[in-house]
């Protein structure tokens, strides 16, 4: 672990921390593993010791003179294993009293542990998907697109030379057969408002993200190049995306790489609630005496703290008719995390599924039939322990509770028939 490897105020930070222990209060590592080892607090004591004893003076001066190491493999090893056992939730950083930039650093500790052959042997196999085949799942890029076969009355031409909007799919929607029903939810809000979009098709590449949480942020220039470059090619105005992940590299790595100046970058759910706001969506009107469907909102870590965005979700769930929106004890800056996030489920999936746990029991607390939330990896890692334990609620992505509010167009009347027929001919 090379000193040199952190910048001056992030070494600073491992003194500022005050050991208050709120960050390993709120950890939803620590309480899902019982194991306070993985807190921020504890991670950062670790980090200090391991920088104080690898790098001294006197320890450099008596290694040149053949003394044995004071850090050896297993210990750099084992602490790898323990910072990798972390869904970089951002909660630490959020509660954090002293205002520590501790995602920077779990990412900066992670690429080092990567760089030098102690993180997880699993992390590999990202980067090779990745540069293999342009995807996190090592499939076939061409057929990024084919869950567009799928779609009941798919518009034709979806994949254009050029639009206003670019609707940047990402590898969980594309590939995964039951997040694929979130692209086709976005697509039919998009159809019902008439915007001008189009998807990418084989030509989008992963964003990234998964090389970022895996220390492996070197391989990114030529994903961001591409991805750029195909967005521009088809002179976007907006990129919007369903990932929350993915929106966070490109707003936070992509415009520091390369110029988006003129290209708004926005999230679903901010874009439907400008739809929303502007009335340019149509929702089926409800029986004044239905009882309302009770739902609860997971806000994403990657959505929420990463990017802030809290409110546009719950104002677009305020607007669909016939919808009761309950909160659960943790929402918002402080949503507990599903699990899903910083290739956890890859590196330890028994934790990854108790921290599923907690955070479906906390949503069946409310009394919700329906967990919604705004990220497809988080569909999925709830749906996943739902279905396994066989509990009777439903996960469902924000556009796909949109998508089934929409007014049903309607089937012209005998006496506009011709009028309609008229219109086609034009
Ligand atoms: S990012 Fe989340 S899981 Fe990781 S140490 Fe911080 S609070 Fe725990
Ligand atoms: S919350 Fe911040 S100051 Fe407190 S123990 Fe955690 S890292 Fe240190």
């Amino acid at each position: 672990m090379r000193a040199s490897a952190f910048s001056f105020s992030q070494r600073l930070a491992l003194d500022a921390c005050t050991q208050c222990g709120q960050c390993l209060d709120v950890c939803p590592a620590v309480a899902a593993a019982g194991d306070a080892g993985l807190s921020a607090q504890m991670r950062l004591a670790g980090l200090k010791r391991l920088l104080r004893d690898q790098n001294g003076f006197w320890q450099n001066l008596l290694e040149t003179f053949g003394a044995a190491p004071r850090v050896d493999a297993a210990r750099l090893d084992e602490y790898g294993t323990s910072v990798f056992r972390c869904s970089l939730c951002g909660d630490c950083q959020e509660i954090c009293p002293v205002g520590l930039p501790l995602k920077d650093l779990w990412l900066d500790v992670r690429r080092e542990l990567a760089g030098t052959g102690h993180a997880p042997a699993k992390t590999r196999a990202i980067r090779a998907n990745l540069e293999g085949s342009h995807n996190v799942f090592d499939e076939d890029n061409d057929e990024r697109a084919d869950w567009l076969d799928n779609m009941r009355k798919a518009p034709r031409n979806l994949v254009r030379r050029q639009a206003d909007i670019v609707y940047f799919t990402g590898c969980v929607g594309a590939y995964f057969p039951l997040a694929q029903k979130i692209p086709m939810a976005l697509v039919q809000i998009l159809v019902n408002a008439g915007s001008d979009f189009t998807i990418m098709g084989a030509d989008e590449w992963c964003c990234g993200f998964p090389l970022l949480g895996s220390g492996q942020p070197d391989a990114l220039a030529e994903i961001i190049a591409h991805n750029v470059a195909e967005v521009k090619r088809r002179k976007a105005s907006t990129v919007v995306f369903t990932c929350p992940s993915c929106l966070q590299i490109w707003k936070e790595v992509y415009t520091r790489e390369a110029d988006l100046d003129d290209i708004r970058l926005v999230h679903a759910s901010e874009l439907v609630a400008d739809l929303v706001r502007d009335k340019a969506l149509t929702f089926e009107e409800q029986a004044e005496d239905s009882e309302p469907l009770l739902v609860t909102y997971h806000d994403p870590c990657d959505l929420g703290r990463g990017s802030r965005v809290f409110d546009e979700p719950r104002a677009i769930l305020s607007a669909l008719p016939g919808v009761k929106l309950v909160e659960m004890a943790h929402h918002g800056r402080h949503s507990l995390c599903c699990g899903g996030g910083g290739n956890l489920e890859m590196i330890d999936p028994a934790l990854s599924t108790a921290m599923a746990r907690r955070k479906v029991e906390e949503a069946q607390a409310t009394g919700a039939s329906t967990i919604v939330t705004t990220c497809q990896q988080c569909v999925r890692t709830m749906t996943t322990y739902v279905r396994r334990n066989k509990l009777g609620l439903e996960v469902l992505d924000l556009t796909q509770m949109v998508a089934k509010a929409l007014a049903q167009p309607k089937a012209p009347k005998p006496e506009d028939k011709p009028k309609a027929e008229a219109r086609a001919a034009q």
